[in-house]
């Protein structure tokens, strides 16, 4: 076991501890320091311009598919692919970025890399016969796959790329979708999937001056390799006699302070609230290992990761990374004789002692004690993405490197030429956005267009009071359509894994519909109500959870969460959900769903 807890429950004092961490919660207090964020759609729509695409000019497009895709990410591709094997061919991608790859199109920072294991993380190693370099790849790498899907699957053919959707408005009389975008295409689509991803929208936060800085700035998801000069792999030159401050200590933060550091002339890092930071241990590839693995290989190595989230102790892991050690603390207390009723317990405890190892760690890399303790994060592991990097904690033993710890308060203002923090400008010649992406804004509005069901409908009227699915994919109201999401859908820190159970799902519903002639498909009032019921009275334990959170994007900046229980993934665990999806395809009745025209659906083969 890599990793291991080695604090004990006994040697550290929990309720100390607890009272630690609801000081940090309450010092970041949303009505003590607002948490608010600027629409760069509306204000500064430069920032949001495509660094990486050439300008593009094509005609428009007029045609009719079967399957219209809204983004090219994990989640479009893996559903092309999916819709591809079940023989559906009139598909479309329509996709913002240049090119595919979602996030990892947009996210070109220096140091981009993934965090959770490449064997489990990249979607179809084995369909398209390739095993990733290292352990945990680089962006790159990771863009690079998602071409080799496409082109594998033959997707590049079927994508409209630097194309905004506009609008998607359902048409009842022909029971089709017709799409706009800003290229002024006017698409026909049977059925839509919107997987526009979670993380999409960059955001800035509304710090007041913001407008006023005159220097250079930028956000982490659009790095400007123009300005700093060398590329990911490169040195930033022009950084050289640039003093560069980065706003945010998140997950992107935590990849990209250190080559920043290592290339500007200084680096002041502005923090809110620090990461849990471990090690990381990247390695290459063993060739041997790779040589040995069996068929079906990938599939059994994602389940046992996800596995390690949920109850399912009884399943290998497989990985026994830095993202286990709260399984394998669990295990270990287990072993050592506690009982299996007291496994709520042992993991909250297992957490206590992680952290505090995490916090030791800290002590034994930075140099300096006071940038030491600002440094440490008093949260559960869980609260925010854990990290794992082996050189940002000793960024801050260099010289031309300074940590502006906020007191969890955030900047103050933003100059003409710097940034305020508790009364002092840190004048600095460019500013850098690691402040993250919108996560809490209407699905749609998000995704940047105009989505319209039966009668009109939008999704704010449809949610005003707070989510509804069945099975997180289909909406009553907007017959159809599949949303690719979390919420009220199986959750797990490897985002791939549900994107795979979805498009996979998705694609048996597609494909029995157009070989059954079956036009129209929409959740069932009852449905939804039954799955939005199941999803609310599974939540309590994960809402409990996130209102002890320090705040952050996971529980709404500390605000409110009585309507979030509608929006949680599902509470019984991803495998659970899966096995709910599986039953649902085998009993063949499409139960919950209505559906017109066409003869019924087969069940699925098992
Ligand atoms: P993030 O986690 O939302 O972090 C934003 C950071 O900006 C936080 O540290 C936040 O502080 C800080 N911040 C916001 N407003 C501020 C202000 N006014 N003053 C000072 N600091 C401020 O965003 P992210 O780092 O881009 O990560 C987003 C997500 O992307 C991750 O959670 C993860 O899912 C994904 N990601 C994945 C990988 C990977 O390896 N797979 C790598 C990078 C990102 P608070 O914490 O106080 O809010």
């Amino acid at each position: 076991m890599t990793d291991q807890v080695t604090a004990t429950a006994q040697a550290i004092d929990i309720e100390a501890l607890k009272e630690r961490y609801s000081l940090e919660r309450g010092r970041r207090d949303p009505s003590k320091s607002p948490r608010s964020y600027r629409d760069m759609r509306a204000d500064f729509t430069q920032m949001l311009d495509d660094p990486y695409a050439d300008a593009i000019s094509r005609d428009p497009v007029d045609d009719e598919v079967d399957v219209l895709i809204v983004g090219g990410g994990f989640g479009g591709l893996m559903t092309a692919a999916r819709l591809r094997e079940a023989g559906v061919e009139r598909i479309r991608i329509i996709e913002v970025g240049g090119d595919v790859g979602g996030t990892w199109y947009w996210n070109r920072y220096p140091g981009a890399a993934c965090d959770v294991e490449s064997y489990v993380y990249f979607p179809l190693l084995e369909e398209t016969d390739y095993m990733p370099k290292e352990r945990y790849s680089k962006a790159a790498e990771i863009r690079e796959h998602s071409q080799r899907i496409a082109k594998h699957f033959g997707l590049y053919d079927l994508a409209l790329f630097s194309t905004q959707v506009t609008s998607v408005i359902w048409h009842e009389e022909t029971c089709m979708w017709r799409i706009e975008t800003n290229r002024n295409d006017n698409i026909g689509a049977r059925f839509v999937v919107l997987t526009t991803g979670p993380l999409n929208k960059p955001k800035l936060p509304a710090i007041q001056g913001i407008e006023d800085f005159k220097g250079h700035s930028f956000h982490t998801s659009r790095w400007d390799y123009n300005y700093t000069g060398g590329s990911a792999t490169e040195p930033m030159t022009n950084l050289s006699d640039k003093r560069v401050a980065i706003i945010g200590t998140g997950a992107t933060a935590i990849q990209c302070v250190p080559p920043t550091a290592r290339d500007a002339e200084h680096l002041y890092v502005f923090q809110r609230t620090p990461s849990s930071v471990d090690a990381r241990n990247n390695a290459p590839t063993d060739p041997e290992w790779a040589s040995n693995l069996t068929p079906g290989w990938q599939k059994r190595r994602i389940e046992s990761f996800t596995a390690q989230f949920t109850d399912r102790l009884d399943i290998e892991n497989e990985v026994d990374d830095g993202w286990t050690v709260l399984a394998n603390a669990v295990r270990g207390k287990l072993a050592a004789g506690r009982p299996v009723s007291e496994a709520a317990k042992l993991l909250e405890e297992a957490d206590y002692e992680k952290m505090v190892q995490i916090r030791e760690r800290i002590e034994t890399i930075v140099d300096d004690k006071e940038t030491a303790e600002a440094l440490k994060p008093w949260f559960s592991l869980y609260c925010k993405r854990p990290c794992f990097h082996d050189e940002y904690l000793p960024t801050f033993n260099r010289e031309n490197v300074t940590l502006v710890d906020t007191q969890g308060l955030g900047v103050e203002k933003v100059t003409i030429k710097g940034l305020v923090v508790d009364g002092e400008e840190h004048e600095v010649d460019c500013i850098i956005y690691a402040t993250g992406f919108e996560v809490a804004s209407d699905f749609a509005k998000r995704a940047g267009f105009d989505l319209r069901g039966v009668d009109g409908l939008t999704l704010p009227e449809k949610w005003s009071e707070g989510m509804s699915t069945f099975h997180g994919l289909h909406a009553r109201g907007f017959p159809n359509i599949f949303f690719i999401s979390q919420a009220q859908s199986g959750m797990s820190v490897n985002f791939p894994h549900m994107l795979s159970v979805q498009s996979e799902h998705l694609a048996h519903i597609v494909q029995e519909c157009l070989e059954r002639g079956i036009k129209r498909v929409e959740a069932s009032a009852s449905a939804e109500e039954e799955w939005t019921d199941k999803i609310v009275e599974l939540s309590g334990d994960r809402i409990e959870f996130l209102e002890a959170c320090t705040p952050g994007y996971y529980n709404n900046e500390g605000g409110r969460l009585d309507l979030a229980a509608r929006s949680m993934p599902f509470g019984g665990g991803p495998l659970a959900f899966i096995e709910i999806l599986k039953d649902w395809r085998a009993n063949g009745e499409f139960e919950g769903l209505e559906l017109d025209g066409g003869s019924t659906p087969k069940k699925e083969n098992t």
